[in-house]
């Protein structure tokens, strides 16, 4: 069953809609937990092993082998903050974002549904990940990128594996309304996360890091919102796993936004549901370059409900992050993900996290996706010859 989050109307599950025809809202997808929690003990380790939990057939898979990804404690980091710090490595994933686990279940549904077209509106990464998740499915495949705003590496991806690439003059939120159109006239199957069966892909998220912890909640996740799908998708897991009563906590979930676009923070500020769209979003963390994020709803409702908050970075926080996870503890990410250390470091510097607690940050994509801005932030690599003598010098003066 597809559940109107608003006004609750109720759709069948093989119906195509990305919005509730009465009301306009945004939808999800009904599920309750009603396996016990060895059920999923001694499965290899891709999200798949929740397959009960999971609302399509798992023997009609498209697949990477997805999820399971990383759970590392920062000691380090964690130690500077006073704070227990981990981090949950979604660059791992197949294409090297979160992005492939709702692209897993989106695209099993879009084979159960029969289409022979599916498509997206990207920042960069729901492209990557639908080109590859296409290619292997065999379907045919567009996506909308908003001109010379795409990190190199994901672009290189959406290409590589074969989608047909339009480059949209406008930002996301304009190239997404496009795309939108294109699936309400049923030209092809959306792939967005306003699609409520990406989001249960992503859910696992959630799952993840109750069982990574050994069965219980962290005392807060944090992590980067543009369209608000994935902090709304971690929350579902963790209310299915604690429904279910795998856990007896639950998480403050904490979203960060880069200054330049952040409509969720700021409705968050004013302690409303009532999200005013940014006109013309700016950040150099091009994943969460969004003006008006789709899933606004279900994300504050994720917030308010779990006594979390909302936190906004500027981009030279973000990039000093970036470098300090990178540095500290080993761990490379895009500048999108950094979002979460900096806002956690904010928060920890504002008295708004107590010291102590227990905090996964979601680092939601890789280094490489954007090796420009990688580059940008170091100095040249020395220059020499191949002479000992020399290099010996060099590193002798240093
Ligand atoms: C998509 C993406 C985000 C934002 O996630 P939303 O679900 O749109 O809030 C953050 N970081 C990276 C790396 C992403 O690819
Ligand atoms: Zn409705």
């Amino acid at each position: 069953m597809i559940r109107c989050v608003s006004c609750g109307e109720e759709y069948e599950d093989d119906e195509v809609i990305y919005n509730c025809k009465k009301c306009g809202s945004v939808l999800e997808v009904e599920m309750e937990v009603d396996v016990p929690k060895s059920t999923f003990e001694g499965r290899r380790d891709n999200l798949w092993k929740y397959k009960e939990c999971l609302p399509v057939d798992a023997d009609k898979r498209v697949s990477l082998d997805e999820g399971g990804t990383p759970f590392c404690r920062c000691e380090k980091l964690g130690k500077e903050l006073g704070i227990d710090l981990y981090v949950k490595v979604e660059g791992s994933n197949p294409t090297g974002s979160f992005k492939d686990r709702g692209m897993t279940i989106g695209m099993t549904k879009a084979m159960m549904l029969g289409v022979d077209t599916v498509g997206c509106a990207s920042t960069g990464n729901t492209s990557a990940s639908l080109a590859a998740y296409a290619a292997r499915a065999g379907l045919r495949c567009a996506v909308f990128l908003p001109a010379g705003k795409v990190a190199l590496g994901k672009l290189a991806q959406a290409m590589f594996h074969g989608a047909e690439v339009f480059s949209i003059n406008g930002n996301f939120d304009e190239a997404l309304e496009a795309m939108t159109q294109l699936a309400r006239e049923k030209y092809l199957y959306l792939l967005n996360s306003i699609n409520p069966f990406r989001l249960e892909g992503q859910k696992t998220i959630g799952y993840e890091i109750v069982h990574d912890l050994g069965w219980e909640s962290p005392d807060r996740i944090v992590l980067p919102v543009g369209n608000a799908g994935n902090i709304s998708a971690i929350w579902k897991g963790i209310t299915e796993f604690h429904n279910a009563g795998f856990m007896d906590d639950v998480p403050m979930m904490t979203g960060i936004q880069a200054e330049g676009a952040c409509p969720i923070a700021n409705a968050y500020r004013d302690n409303t549901m009532d999200m005013v769209p940014v006109e013309n979003p700016e950040t150099i963390a091009t994943a969460i370059r969004i003006g008006a994020p789709v899933s606004a709803v279900k994300a504050l409702r994720a917030i308010y409900d779990s006594n979390g908050m909302a936190e906004t970075v500027t981009d030279e926080e973000i990039l000093a992050a970036q470098k300090l996870l990178a540095r500290t503890e080993g761990v490379g990410v895009e500048p999108a993900s950094a979002a979460s250390i900096a806002g956690l470091k904010k928060l920890v510097e504002q008295g708004d996290v107590d010291k102590g607690e227990r905090v996964v940050c979601v680092v939601t994509g890789h280094l490489l996706k954007d090796p420009n801005t990688a580059i940008d932030a170091c100095v040249d690599p020395v220059q020499v010859d191949a002479d000992i003598d020399k290099i010996k010098e060099i590193l002798l003066n240093k």
